[in-house]
């Protein structure tokens, strides 16, 4: 310890005293020490704002500060310097409660020589650096606590997630299956009995059944995929404006069967910008998906993208049913859906798919929205 000289901060009014301690540490043979001494606690406080000091010797009677709220005030400035409290011979119970409020040790300075003088200094700095080891290891094992803790909770909120994703997987491919089962059972029980329409209508039932079946599976492992961090971004330069107005050409039969009326803002021209095509679909058809489905017949879907310097802006926006503020906090997680679908199909996996399709193009979504009045979905992609 303490190869170099020891750079001591002496807090004395008194010169007297502060040449006598000079003198001791000059005597010392065992160490070199080199002091700097200053009469008041306020040149104290500035000078340690400003230099580095392995110890303070500190008188507790000064001009500027009485007792022990100069120990306070260094401890608070510089809490990692020992601090040796000097006193008078009959100040012993103010000393002994120095060293109970963070001083390292105190000298009664009646008593002081070299040897004492070097010993109390030398002690106190190797305590005060025991202490710090000691609160800086306490602080890691709290942090290690802490961690585990946060840990602990994660992978209980993980299990809690995949056992509710588990539930909500089996009651959604429950009812494409019943509809598999109850269609095959008539029409292998009446096979004879059935009008030809009728057989037509059954085989018709089982196949979408099956589509619904097939597109449950497939969003699921796109999920899936996701979470494990294999999703793919491989970017492309796309035409956003011909590519959003293909994607609303091919939902024409949905938006025929509504009426609803889908119409385009496209106010700046578009340079084609960097994206994965096929992420980029899930995207549209989702978020354009469910403009259409929670529209009212007869409705009006606002599909805009604006151009900014950094990014691109998709806006899509309905007059349909809108999203309560509470269903809106969970709008993102798989299997949700909001209190007010009524008959509306659905799985809830779209907006959770989205979700991650615009978090691997490092973009953003946001959702605002009210009850009756209509939902406004935003996705900032960003320029690369
Ligand atoms: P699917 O998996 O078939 O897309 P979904 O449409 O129910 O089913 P999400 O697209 O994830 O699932 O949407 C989750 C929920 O958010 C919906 O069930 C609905 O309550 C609400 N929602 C999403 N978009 C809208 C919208 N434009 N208007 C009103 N509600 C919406
Ligand atoms: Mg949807």
């Amino acid at each position: 310890m303490l190869g170099h000289s020891v750079t001591i901060l002496l807090i004395e009014d008194n010169i007297a005293e502060a040449r006598l301690l000079q003198e001791y540490l000059q005597q010392a043979e065992s160490k070199q020490f080199s002091l700097v001494h200053v009469k008041r606690l306020g040149d104290a406080l500035n000078a340690l704002r400003h230099n580095n000091y392995d110890v303070i010797l500190l008188d507790l009677t000064l001009p500027d500060s009485q007792g022990l709220s100069s120990l306070s005030l260094l401890i608070e400035q510089s809490p990692s310097i020992p601090i040796v409290v000097l006193t008078n011979t009959n100040d012993e119970d103010l000393a002994i409660e120095a060293v109970r409020q963070g001083a390292q040790d105190y000298l009664v300075k009646r008593q002081v020589n070299v040897h004492v003088l070097v010993r109390a200094l030398c002690y106190a700095i190797e305590r005060k650096q025991t202490l710090e080891s000691l609160r800086i290891l306490n602080k890691s094992l709290e942090n290690r606590v802490e961690e585990s803790t946060a840990e602990l909770v994660k992978a209980q909120e993980i299990n809690q997630f995949k056992s509710d994703f588990v539930s909500m997987f089996s009651h959604d491919i429950r009812n494409p299956l019943n509809t598999i089962l109850l269609a095959a059972g008539l029409l292998q029980d009446n096979e004879e009995k059935l009008s030809q329409e009728k057989k037509h209508s059954h085989f018709q039932m089982i196949r979408s059944a099956i589509k619904n079946m097939a597109q449950l599976l497939d969003e699921v492992s796109f999920i899936g995929k996701a979470d494990a961090g294999r999703l793919q971004c491989d970017l492309v330069a796309v035409d956003l404006e011909a590519f959003c107005r293909q994607l609303v050409e091919e939902s024409q039969l949905v938006i025929k069967d509504k009426q609803i009326k889908v119409i385009f803002n496209f106010p700046q021209p578009l340079e084609p910008i960097l994206l994965d095509e096929s992420l980029f679909r899930h995207i549209l058809a989702n978020l354009l998906g469910n403009a259409i489905k929670y529209s009212h017949p007869g409705g009006q879907v606002k599909l805009e993208l604006f151009n900014q310097e950094k990014t691109v802006t998709l806006k899509i926006q309905d007059s349909g049913i809108g999203i309560s503020i509470e269903d809106q906090k969970q709008l993102f997680q798989p299997f949700h859906r909001g209190d007010n679908v009524g008959g509306i199909s659905g799985t809830g996996l779209g907006l959770a798919i989205v979700k991650k399709c615009v978090d691997a193009h490092e973009g953003e979504i946001f959702v605002d929205s009210e009850v009756g009045v209509g939902t406004t979905v935003t996705v900032i992609f960003p320029k690369i």
